[in-house]
């Protein structure tokens, strides 16, 4: 039955339009009106314009935390909703709002499985200036993000995880309105934001999920209220369905680590396990594991999770099963030892700093859209990106630097691009005589 026949108000049909106006005028939306309104938009019997008037009309008055339900369980349901429970233990997920050099779930979820809880990670692609899993995987020569269910099933349940991107089964409601609202200035806003993110992550199976909820210059969320808002929202929806959710809000003003750039942010994936990476990836990674191993029934309490997590870096075991996920999803494992195999950019430029001191500041959003205009990401959904092209920052924020001294080292293949790329660096740079404030890098938790 189309939406425009349907009756959700008893007899009377309830035609798309109603529903719209019923938004934009602050009234609330019934649950079979708002399923309604999703499976038409999925079908393709309500257009990309009357969807695009109701994303504007919930960016200004919002959902209830019923219809926040409605609209989460609709996207959810408007494909395939996997279910692991044939698989013994709980299944834990991590999922980031986005950031820059935001390499986390490469190191970390090899991490957790070596600690004995399974990770059934389904993740997604950059756009615009993040940085995504998939491309950054995809920089290991051969590596596969395109599972098979079986494939996924097998790995989950004999590796203990699985990085995949999201397949047209999962959520494809999701899938269609995400671009949309890419393009009708409609993504800032709380509970499409939220909606999105866990119809995705209630369709792939796992039981628990740790949301690292960015905030900052370089996050969608500016604010720590906002991003506070976000993630009690998520958590919310998370309740509402029996999932069991925590977060963090972590800070993204400056990248996380040094490396920008997919073959780059690889290699210092892999330096997390050798315990040999930067402090603030590091704890970020652990912060997240140790939420992880709590929710998974790994650990009784975060100082022990934490010693699990330390110990497969010490013994080995975390980077012996990365190589063993690469090894199943058709990759090389020789880009993880050593990282030779690692695609490599024809030149290196150190880039000196204009000016000395400390540096105070590195706008995470700036250097983002550097990477991205050596190639690193894509401008349009479509584009074709440079595994090996990027950033690699000498100094980060709190670090005493003498003018002329390397600030930051670009890594490119395109000369013409690099005058542009550079621009955009030094803009990022801020500098101060005295030493900044350190500022906290895990800034809540909440469950
Ligand atoms: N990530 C998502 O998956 N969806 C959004 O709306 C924003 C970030």
């Amino acid at each position: 039955m189309s939406p425009s026949r349907r009756s959700c108000y008893g007899a009377l049909p309830v035609r798309p339009y109603d529903l719209i106006k019923a938004k934009r005028d602050g009234k609330s939306l019934p649950p079979q009106g708002i399923r309604d309104f999703i499976a038409g938009y999925t079908s393709g019997s309500i257009p990309d314009y009357q969807m695009a008037a109701m994303c504007m009309a919930i960016y200004f008055r919002g959902l209830s935390p019923e219809e926040l339900g409605a609209w989460t369980s609709a996207m959810l349901e408007s494909g395939q909703v996997l279910d692991l429970s044939d698989i013994p233990g709980v299944k834990v997920d991590k999922h980031s709002t986005g950031g820059v050099g935001d390499k986390v779930s490469l190191c970390l979820a090899p991490m957790v499985a070596a600690c004995g809880v399974a990770v059934p990670m389904i993740s997604g692609r950059g756009l615009g200036h993040t940085g995504g899993t998939l491309d950054k995987l995809e920089s290991i020569p051969g590596f596969r993000v395109d599972l098979s269910e079986d494939e996924y099933r097998r790995m989950i349940r004999e590796v203990g995880a699985c990085l995949i991107g999201q397949t047209a089964a999962l959520a494809p409601a999701d899938k269609k309105l995400y671009a949309l609202r890419d393009v009708t200035a409609t993504v800032e806003s709380i509970p499409l934001i939220a909606s999105s993110i866990m119809s995705k992550k209630l369709a792939e199976g796992a039981d628990a999920l740790v949301l690292d909820v960015k905030v900052g210059a370089g996050a969608f969320m500016k604010t720590a209220d906002d991003a506070r808002a976000l993630a009690r929202t998520m958590i919310e929806i998370g309740s509402r369905m029996n999932q069991r959710i925590s977060a963090l809000l972590t800070q993204m003003d400056q990248p996380l680590g040094r490396a920008v750039g997919n073959a780059l942010e690889v290699s210092e994936a892999v330096s997390v396990l050798l315990g040999s990476a930067p402090d603030d990836l590091t704890e970020v990674t652990l912060a997240l594991g140790a939420e992880m191993l709590l929710l998974g029934r790994a650990a009784a309490d975060e100082a022990e999770a934490r010693r699990l997590l330390q110990r497969s870096i010490e013994s080995g075991s975390a980077l012996a099963k990365l190589e063993e996920i690469v090894r199943w999803q058709a990759g090389d494992p020789s880009a993880i030892e050593g990282g030779s195999r690692l695609p490599r950019a024809r030149s290196i430029l150190d880039l000196p700093s204009p000016a000395g001191g400390y540096v105070s500041w590195i706008d995470a959003e700036a250097i983002g859209f550097a990477a991205m205009t050596l190639g690193a990401g894509r401008e349009t959904v479509d584009g074709k990106i440079d595994p090996a092209v990027g950033l690699v920052l000498l100094r980060k924020v709190g670090d005493p630097v003498r003018a002329g001294e390397p600030l930051v080292q670009v890594h490119y293949n395109k000369d013409e691009r690099l005058e542009a790329a550079k621009m955009l660096v030094l803009q990022a740079f801020r500098f101060s005589t005295a030493p900044p404030e350190p500022r906290q890098l895990i800034l809540e938790r909440l469950r």
